[in-house]
Parts: structure tokens; C-alpha cells; sequence
């Protein structure tokens, strides 16, 4: 008994994570709370129109003390952007208000949350060259990426 539901187990794994391959645009990233995310790069086919990237906070301290975000700008942009992000405060989840610059973010979120975001790529410099990062006072030097479509 205990093995076949092992084995089922495993099958739907299995499915789980074909199914998760069949929609190439949609990204996942993590973050902890040794102020990390778990990938230096992100890559996304060239022909999406659209993205999904959820953000996952694998770690246990709250927003307040180890709190991440997902901001992706234009690699020019960043450190600016990261600059104002600061300023803009933690009412704000560190994202600059109506900030043009900003390509996409998702909310600031604690241990044990995720957020999923769906953005529009079309039209964009598919050649470009983009960082994303998280604008928590003091994680963006560490906390940061490039995205890339191929
Ligand atoms: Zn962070």
C-alpha cells in the first residue's frame, strides 16, 4: 500500500512538473532570508508576449526585518530606480510611485509568501538588456539579475 502511493506520488510530480514546462513564459524565483534569491538569471523565450513570475519567500522573518520584492527595469535604470524604491518607503513596498521606469514589480512580501505577477512584454527591446532586483533598503546589491529573452 505504502509503496503505490510512493509511486503515485511520483507520478504526479512527474505531471506536475511537465505541465510547469509547457508554459515557457511563466518564471519562478525564490527568496530567503539570508538575503538571496536563488537565481543570478532569469530567461524568458523571445517570442512571449506576456510573462508570469512568481516571486516565493522560502524563508521564516516578516517583511519588516527580511522582506523581498521583484522589480525588473532596464539595467541603465537600476541603480537609479533601487535609489528612489529606498526612498519611496516601506508604505510604498519601496517601489517608486508611477515611476515609468519600473517595468513590473510585485508586492513586498514576508516568510511563507509568494506573489504572482503577469506583465506585458510585446513591443518590448527583446535584445535589451534587463536587471531585475529587490528594492528592500540595502538587498539591491545583492539581491539582483538579469533577465534575458533568447
Ligand atoms: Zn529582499
Amino acid at each position: 500500500m505504502k509503496k503505490t502511493i510512493a509511486s503515485l506520488a511520483l507520478l504526479l510530480a512527474t505531471v506536475l512538473s511537465n505541465s510547469a514546462l509547457a508554459n515557457e513564459c511563466e518564471i519562478e524565483i525564490t527568496g530567503n532570508d539570508a538575503m538571496q534569491f536563488d537565481k543570478s538569471e532569469l530567461t524568458v523565450p523571445a517570442s512571449c508576449t506576456e510573462v508570469t513570475l512568481t516571486l516565493t519567500h522560502i524563508g521564516g522573518m516578516t517583511k519588516g526585518v527580511m522582506g523581498h520584492n521583484w522589480l525588473l527595469t532596464t539595467s541603465a535604470n537600476f541603480q537609479p530606480v533601487a535609489t528612489a524604491g529606498m526612498a519611496a518607503g516601506a508604505d510604498k513596498d519601496y517601489v517608486p510611485e508611477g515611476d515609468e521606469r519600473v517595468l513590473a514589480h510585485t508586492k513586498l512580501i514576508g516568510g511563507g509568501e509568494k506573489d504572482s505577477i503577469t506583465f506585458s512584454v510585446d513591443g518590448w527591446d527583446k535584445s535589451g538588456a534587463y536587471t531585475y532586483f529587490c528594492s528592500f533598503p540595502g538587498h539591491f546589491a545583492v539581491m539582483k539579475g538579469a533577465l534575458k529573452f533568447v
